[in-house]
């Protein structure tokens, strides 16, 4: 099955992201310690494709052994991966992204993927403040204009359309969509 990763800082609301995707709750684990997801889970979606949950990075409390792992576990992950159609990289749209956000999003580009980038929370900021924050995102992560940043509530669903039509894009032609 093609799949979708998605990565993202340890809290940034990626389990509850899944499960606004999904529309089901309890399917993915929300609200687990930070820092403690070290392993990689696939949710299959109606056999059409993989949700591939990266586990979060940037958890101050993390030793550099665990960094050291993080990074073989998800570098062996991305390497040579052919099923793997795009990435989705989750932000938080209330915080500038953080340093470990942009080494993803170089690792991301030199892994030869175009990213999807997803800024989730938006239902804790207010109207006035969206346009400002997205510029926020897009400078930091040296975005130009062609790639679109999604806003998101995981909370409110809000988004979940777009992200859906962007990971349809991403996926083959031959892919039937069963939803
Ligand atoms: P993960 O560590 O990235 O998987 O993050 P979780 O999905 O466990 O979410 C971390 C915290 O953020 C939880 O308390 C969630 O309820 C909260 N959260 C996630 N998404 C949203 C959102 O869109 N809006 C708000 N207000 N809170 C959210």
């Amino acid at each position: 099955l093609p799949e979708i990763a998605l990565a993202g800082r340890s809290n940034v609301g990626k389990s509850s992201l899944i499960n606004a995707l999904v529309n089901r709750n309890g399917l993915a684990r929300v609200g687990s310690t930070p820092g403690k997801t070290r392993v990689i889970n696939f949710y299959n979606i109606n056999d059409v494709l993989m949700l591939v949950d990266l586990p979060g990075y940037g958890y101050a409390k993390v030793s550099a052994k665990e960094r050291q792992s993080w990074s073989e576990l998800v570098e062996t992950y991305l390497t040579g991966r052919k099923q793997l159609k795009a990435i989705v990289l989750l932000v938080d749209i209330r915080h500038q992204p953080t340093a470990d956000d942009q080494t993803m999003i170089r690792f991301i580009r030199e892994s030869g993927y175009i990213p999807i980038v997803v800024a989730n929370k938006m239902d804790k900021i207010g109207r006035s403040q969206l346009k400002k924050q997205l510029d926020l995102i897009r400078t930091t992560l040296g975005l130009d204009e062609s790639i679109e940043i999604i806003p998101f509530s995981a909370v409110k669903k809000t988004g979940v359309e777009a992200l859906w039509q962007r990971i349809e894009e991403s996926l083959p032609e031959s892919t039937e969509h069963g939803w």
